[in-house]
């Protein structure tokens, strides 16, 4: 009710105000709402689509159930207005036994070209990487491995390296850190330029040492963070031809991820892309939209000063989770609020001008 404009209130009688808080409640912030609320929704209070369609550039699935999780995804494409939706892999390390790579799904996606994608190395590559920032070892030999295991993904199909991380707080996998110019991401920026694929990178932005902050338990995550972001921009640095996309905007845990610190790191390396993930059950501390379900104005401008370096990347999982709000939803209420020509270019042109012919020549199909 605190979202309902006091004039309003002194206008309507309390039926209608029910009627109206309902409605507002449904489109303005219905993936705040639990899904078991939802469900009890009338039927008119369904999911609000795109209002153009989008590439849904970052996406999960149940590794449990690849053909269950494809089958949810092409489902949702209609209900979403999704051209297309992006698989990415937990970026994962090698204790975690149910760790997983492309493949388990790859047979799956294949089945449906233009409609799903996926990219590869977040349970082998990303492992690599964490198992080498743990032996000190990034010798000749190492990278051989890992240059390999990247090309084989490239040659399987995948469209891009995913979902890498540097900083990731524990979840879904375990806590995960590695300096973001390790010798083995420099690898791969070379290796994604060569190839014209990008990578996606999930990081925390810690610009300084830092101790994991009080709202987070350790163990699991590490007692400090260390800094990262002057490795970051080492990384795209080190090979301009390489693509990054900085994965979860929005989805902030570190309070650093700042309107000001994405804006300038944009004007500093035009290889760097943003995906915008909003997810109503763990807003970031510095998040785009305000509780009127509004884009705050500081976020509209970056949009807007930088059309062509934004995605969206909801991190939603399919099949869609019963227990949690959708996140696509939430990203998609914001998506919705961009004036057209930005809509346009971050809703599919800035995927397939980053991912090329892979997604580009679909979305290019559709189209005609
Ligand atoms: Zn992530
Ligand atoms: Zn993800």
């Amino acid at each position: 009710m605190k979202r309902l404009p006091g004039k309003l209130l002194t206008t309507l009688s309390l039926s209608a105000i029910a009627i109206a808080a309902l409605v507002l409640v449904a489109h303005v912030s219905l993936a705040r709402q639990s899904s078991s609320q939802a469900a009890k929704l009338p039927a008119a209070m369904e999911p609000v689509p795109a209002v153009t369609s989008f590439v849904e550039e970052h996406a999960h699935f149940d590794e449990k159930d690849p053909t269950g999780a494809v089958r949810s995804a092409v489902a949702a494409l209609g209900r979403e207005n999704a051209s297309m939706i992006v698989f990415q892999i937990s970026p994962d390390t090698f204790e975690h036994p149910g760790r997983y790579d492309t493949e388990i799904i790859l047979s799956e996606v294949k089945k449906h070209p233009g409609k799903l994608a996926i990219t590869g190395g977040g349970g082998s590559l990303n492992a690599m990487i964490m198992k080498s920032v743990a032996t000190g070892d990034a010798g000749p030999e190492v990278r051989k491995e890992f240059k390999a295991r990247a090309e084989e993904l490239l040659r399987e199909g995948v469209i891009g390296f995913g979902e890498m991380t540097a900083e990731h707080f524990d979840g879904f996998t375990p806590y995960q850190a590695a300096p973001p110019d390790h010798p083995l991401f420099l690898l791969l920026a070379d290796l994604a330029a060569e190839h014209n694929v990008p990578i996606d990178l999930h990081m925390e932005a810690v610009p300084q040492d830092m101790p994991l902050p009080a709202d987070l338990k350790s163990p699991p995550n590490a007692s400090r963070l260390h800094a990262n972001i002057a490795a970051f921009e080492r990384l795209l640095a080190h090979n301009p031809r390489a693509k990054v996309i900085w994965a979860h905007l929005g989805s902030d845990f570190t309070g650093f991820r700042t309107v000001e610190l994405d804006r300038r790191l944009l004007l500093g390396h035009p290889n760097l892309y943003m995906e915008i993930k909003t997810d109503p059950d763990a807003h970031g501390k510095t998040y785009p939209l305000g509780f009127d379900g509004k884009i705050k104005s500081d976020w509209l401008k970056l949009f807007t000063d930088f059309p062509d370096r934004f995605v969206i990347g909801s991190d939603q999982h399919y099949p869609e989770p019963k227990d949690a709000d959708k996140r696509w939803q939430e990203t998609i209420l914001l998506f919705n609020q961009l004036p057209a020509d930005v809509r346009k270019k971050i809703g599919t042109e800035n995927v397939a001008a980053i991912y090329g012919n892979s997604v580009a020549s679909f979305l290019r199909a559709a189209k005609n």
